[in-house]
Formats: C-alpha cells, sequence, structure tokens
C-alpha cells in the first residue's frame, strides 16, 4: 500500500544526500499506471498524468516511458511535458484563468486545450473558428472531494463554465463554428465514490445532443489514495465497470462512440514518495511533547493548508516504545505537521518520514523564512539517482538585483 522503499534504503539515503529529502520510487509509478491499464483494458481510455502534483523532469520522462499522457496547468507545464519527449497530441491543457496568449502558445504547440471560460472561447472562437478542435470544461455545481479547497465543481467554485450557461455557450459555438471536441469536468481531487463521477457522466449523457462532434468525454482526476493506514482509496475496477457501462449506454442512444478521459494526479505519483526528515529538538511542555524537525510548511503544506494527515515513521528507532507527540517545523510560523501523534520513542537526531508524499509535497513548496528547497531523489529498479540538488544560497538571491 505504501511506498516499496525500505527503511534502510532510506535511512542510506538521508545519509548520502542529507536531509530534508524527498525519494520518489519510480517503479511504484510504473505499478500504479499498471493498475489503471489492468482495470480499463477494453474500455476507449486515455490516461493523462495531471503533472502539477510532481513535475520533476525525470518523474514526467519516467511516466512517458509507461506510455501515459500528460495534462498541464499551465503552459509553462506544457513546455516541460515537451521537453521530457511527450507527443503534442498527448499533451493537454486544461486551463483555468489564464490569459489568452497562453492558449494562442498551446494552438502554436499543437496540443490539446480544455478552455474554462466563454470569455476565452468566444476569443478563441473569432480566432480559430472550426481549424482547431478544444475541450470545454464545465462547471457541473457538484460538491465532492476531500474539502473545500480541493473541490473545484461546486456552485461557488471559480473552475469551468457554469453548466447554466449553456445556452450561451451554445450560442458561441454557432455563432463562431467552433469544433468543440470534447467535454470536460474535474470535480476535486480526493474522490472517493464512484458514484461521483458517474454523476459527472450523467451530466455528459445529457449535454452530448448539444455536440455533434465531441469524441472525447473527460471525467478529470481526482482518485483518492488511502493517506491513513485504515482508509481506502477510489475503487478503480468498480470506475472502470461503472465507465464502461456508461459508454456503451451512450453508443447505443447516440449512435457513436466516445472515448473517455481522466487525468490522475495523486493516484500515480502520491504513493511512490517518501519525505525524510531529522529531528532537531524536543521540546517537554504541559500540552505537549513537541518534535522540531529541519522542515516546515515550505517544504510539505499539505498539512497546515488542507488538514492532510499523512503518515509519520521513525525509522530511526522502529522498536522503541510509542509515545504521543506534536511534530511541528522549524518555520517563524504554526507549522503542526501533527498533534498528538502516536510515534516510536522520539530521540533528537531521528529520522521521521512522511509516507505519500509524492504528490504536492515538493511542487508546493516555498523558500518562505530562505530555506533552501529539498534535494529530490528517484529511485529507478532499485537504483537512486539525485534528481535534483538541494538550494544553496545564490539560489535565494539568485532574481534579486542587489543595488548599491
Ligand atoms: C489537479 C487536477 C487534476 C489532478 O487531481 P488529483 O487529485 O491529483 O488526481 C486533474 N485535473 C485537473 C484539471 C486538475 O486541476
Amino acid at each position: 500500500m505504501y511506498s516499496t522503499t525500505s527503511n534502510q534504503q532510506l535511512t542510506d539515503l538521508a545519509a548520502s544526500y542529507g536531509t530534508p529529502l524527498y525519494v520518489y520510487n519510480a517503479d511504484k509509478i510504473s505499478e500504479q499506471y499498471q493498475q489503471l491499464q489492468t482495470a480499463f483494458e477494453g474500455v476507449n481510455s486515455r490516461f493523462f498524468f495531471a503533472c502539477k502534483a510532481l513535475t520533476n523532469i525525470n518523474i514526467l520522462k519516467h511516466i512517458r516511458s509507461l506510455g501515459c499522457n500528460i495534462d498541464c496547468s499551465s503552459i509553462n507545464e506544457a513546455h516541460l511535458a515537451i521537453r521530457a519527449g511527450f507527443d503534442p497530441k498527448n499533451i493537454l491543457y486544461t486551463s483555468n484563468g489564464i490569459a489568452f496568449d497562453e492558449i494562442e502558445t498551446a494552438v502554436d504547440l499543437g496540443i490539446n486545450v480544455n478552455i474554462d471560460s466563454l470569455s476565452n472561447l468566444e476569443k478563441f472562437g473569432k480566432k480559430y473558428g472550426h481549424n482547431y478542435p478544444v475541450g470545454i470544461r464545465l462547471r457541473p455545481n457538484i460538491l465532492a472531494g476531500g474539502n473545500l479547497k480541493i473541490s473545484t465543481g461546486h456552485e461557488k467554485s471559480k473552475f469551468g463554465i457554469p453548466i447554466e450557461q449553456l445556452d450561451q455557450l451554445l450560442a458561441l459555438v454557432k455563432q463562431y463554428n467552433i469544433y468543440i471536441a470534447g467535454l470536460h469536468i474535474h470535480t476535486g481531487s480526493e474522490i472517493k465514490d464512484v458514484a461521483v463521477f458517474m454523476q459527472v457522466a450523467d451530466i455528459f449523457f445529457d449535454l452530448v445532443p448539444h455536440f455533434p462532434e465531441i469524441h472525447f468525454l473527460d471525467l478529470g482526476g481526482g482518485f483518492k489514495v488511502p493517506y491513513k493506514e485504515e482508509e481506502a482509496g477510489t475503487d478503480i475496477p468498480l470506475l472502470s465497470a461503472k465507465v464502461q457501462e456508461s459508454l456503451k449506454n451512450l453508443a447505443a442512444t447516440y449512435q457513436r462512440n466516445f472515448q473517455v478521459w481522466f487525468e490522475p494526479g495523486k493516484f500515480l505519483v502520491s504513493e511512490c514518495g517518501s519525505f525524510i526528515t531529522q529531528v532537531n529538538v524536543l521540546k517537554e511542555n504541559a500540552a505537549a511533547t513537541f518534535v522540531g524537525i529541519n522542515s516546515g510548511f515550505n517544504h510539505l503544506i499539505r498539512p497546515m493548508f488542507y488538514e492532510a494527515y499523512h503518515r509519520i515513521r521513525n525509522i530511526s528507532n522502529p522498536d522503541g516504545p510509542i509515545k504521543h507527540y506534536a511534530v511541528t517545523g522549524n518555520i517563524c510560523e504554526t507549522d503542526t505537521f501533527a498533534w498528538d501523534r502516536p510515534l516510536n520513542e522520539v530521540r533528537e537526531g531521528d529520522l521521521l518520514v512522511f509516507d505519500n508524499a509524492g504528490a504536492y509535497g515538493f511542487e508546493m513548496g516555498s523558500n518562505y523564512n530562505s530555506r533552501f528547497l529539498p534535494a529530490q531523489v528517484m529511485i529507478k529498479n532499485g537504483v537512486a539517482f539525485l534528481i535534483r540538488k538541494r538550494d544553496v544560497l545564490e539560489d535565494i538571491l539568485r532574481n534579486q538585483i542587489e543595488l548599491d
């Protein structure tokens, strides 16, 4: 269930490269992708890795080598995808709130685009008419996802064209003869319940007659992975069975075939990642015993930003007695990773490892407090490679202009 990187290997890597350190096991990514391929065998489907979860160029190249496609959330990610060797036709840019010139660049690159506003759709229609196929991102008014910050389909969400504006949308499509190739709805992250995806499929079902040229239906990403010990993720085989059923219905009703697209981010890269930190100080207190580690929300913000749970293990004392701790960072902010967390007895210098650290860990990191971003290591076929150096002071100063 968790990353296959052993404690011994993590300890050795900490000794070689120092801490804090992100470690990604590429073999686990392959395993996750294979799980999708196996479940969706025989289903007309394509998977696009939502790369904002983890964009190191070596990870992108590994994912390309698996035969997976890629979904980008900025034009820079699209440039990275091309740099990683993805064929433009396997790159998707699902935009939100972007300037139109990024869409023009996307068209110049020859990649797939999902447009998320009537404003950009109109500009697109004026410039390209029927000459370039495009997808449209819709907002279905469904509340789903692990919490409101990662929920994108509800009625107060900025994402997508609200479904109640369908008439305006269709008027634009007609006026400029826009080539609508597909529909896209991403309801959010950590969607455990397959029924949410099926709710979206039902919405698509009703929309299809309005769009005679569409051939793909993009259900977005957001497959849940287990973070807690006893948690279950999205039931992928069940999802596949339901999707297959839905595609059959569509084909029977409309006499045409549709392809389903998915954009998993977390599902592919969350569990491959381990984040190794070291204990700086122990601080006894009436409220808690604080374990002060050499990291903070500048390296892993999910616990503070989303109140996300990450499993933490003391790999330096795996047989020590269980005690309860508050695990905190060294940033001048309240950066609590975990409160009242049972851990094997912690001593200063011990290595604490965060599981499920592959997705939205390093990517959401910053240099706050002028601290360095961690180094990154990728393990492939059991062999470890440094794929990003730890920052040095020059990196902090790099774009500053020092006046006399
Ligand atoms: C972030 C995002 C995803 C991936 O979400 P995960 O929870 O990581 O699977 C997919 N599609 C879009 C449009 C996104 O913004």
